[in-house]
């Protein structure tokens, strides 16, 4: 059976361990309130969802939360 031959030391654990760390993604502003938020998430400052509507994006519109 393949084992370990030596414990390696705490050093080498978090060196291992220092590509671990949750990264935090893309994040953008509110439409309505210019809170940051993070993109494809409802606003938690306002509860309002915003997305660019059609295959052009031209315009960006707004939704209330309700209308989900
Ligand atoms: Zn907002």
């Amino acid at each position: 059976m393949p084992n370990p031959k030596r414990r390696h030391s705490n050093h080498r654990t978090r060196i291992r361990r220092s590509h671990l760390a949750i990264k935090v993604g893309a994040s953008n502003y509110c439409p309505r309130c210019s809170a940051a938020i993070r993109t494809h998430r409802v606003c938690d400052n306002c509860g309002y969802y915003a997305f660019a509507k059609g295959a052009d994006k031209k315009g960006t519109e707004v939704f209330q939360k309700e209308e989900f």
